[in-house]
């Protein structure tokens, strides 16, 4: 049967707690980078003592119920309140709620509302899908023995993501993979996926730059051949002389080198394996906030310089 929807919730940004316990509830989008890199403004106003960074670490550490690393990325939430009816097999798809086909269902969660002795179960056909969500959700009502079995309402709340339509919707992708990869816990696995998204956009960055202001009298100036514009070499000197020539803010010195340890445990896993000692899921959450920091802050200058 049809859904019976009650109501639907859905704020234009994802809403997640403040890991700072202050109980404040924090929005982080593109403009929260914006502000971050051009005033210093904090990630909350409450928790001042905590640096954006240290916030962004702490979200991703805490992942509060499940799905609240995936702000980051600049996910959406929905929550749609529905009636599960003794019997009937509730059908809902997602894309009549403004979930876009192209886009991908990270996390899904069923909370009952009331004490109405059916609980949600997510129905699969023969073959179980495992670490993906379906457009379409079908529930059944299972029957908790000795209790009332009536209409009882369901909250579902959905974080989704679009990558395809973003810009750099690969480089999303690629953090994406590091994000899926720290949460479930395999933490060599988040290097080369975090690594990738800011090598890959400082690149561009730097070459459009040269390409732009110094035509083809660039390489002259800057690069003695094609190699000058190594991911070193942009990180710790064109990157720098870019923001200084264009009166930019520069990137904080704590992030710039975590940026530079990244890359040397991405050669030691892309060499190796592995890296020399086993990641922490501490030190993995600081090169992955680093990373978002990184190829934010990247995406911040390329669109202030018109590249
Ligand atoms: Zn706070």
């Amino acid at each position: 049967m049809r859904a019976k929807i009650e109501k639907t919730i859905k704020p234009p940004s994802m809403m997640i707690r403040c890991p700072g316990n202050c109980g404040s509830t924090l929005t982080i989008n593109s403009l929260t980078f914006e502000k971050y890199f051009e005033i210093k403004k904090d990630l909350c106003e409450i928790c001042s003592h905590l640096s954006f960074y240290e916030l962004l670490k702490l979200i991703l550490e805490e992942n509060f119920m499940n799905n609240a690393a995936y702000a980051i990325l600049d996910a959406q939430q929905i929550v749609i309140l529905i009636n599960l009816t003794p019997k009937e097999i509730f059908e809902l798809n997602v894309r009549d709620f403004g979930i876009p086909e192209n886009s991908k269902i990270l996390h899904m969660n069923f909370c009952g509302q009331n004490a109405g002795g059916l609980h949600p179960l997510l129905l699969h056909g023969n073959e179980p899908a495992r670490h993906s969500f379906d457009h379409i959700i079908r529930l059944y009502p299972a029957e908790f023995i000795n209790r009332n079995k009536e209409e009882t309402k369901i909250a579902i709340m959905i974080t989704w993501v679009n990558l395809t339509s973003k810009e750099d919707g690969y480089l999303w992708d690629s953090l994406l993979i590091a994000i899926e990869n720290f949460i479930a816990n395999k933490y060599t696995q988040c290097i080369l996926p975090a690594n990738i998204c800011v090598e890959a956009k400082m690149r561009s960055v730097v070459e459009n730059y040269f390409k732009k202001n110094y035509a083809d009298k660039y390489f002259k100036k800057y690069c003695k051949n094609d190699h000058d514009f190594g991911y070193h070499q942009c990180l710790n000197h064109l990157l720098p002389l870019i923001v200084s020539e264009a009166k930019l803010p520069s990137l904080e010195p704590d992030i710039h080198s975590l940026l530079n340890e990244l890359k040397e445990k991405r050669n030691k896993v892309g060499h190796r394996g592995k890296t020399k000692d086993e990641l922490s899921k501490c030190k993995t959450s600081e090169y992955l906030s680093a990373a978002i920091i990184g190829f934010s802050y990247l995406r911040y200058i390329e669109k202030k310089l018109k590249l």
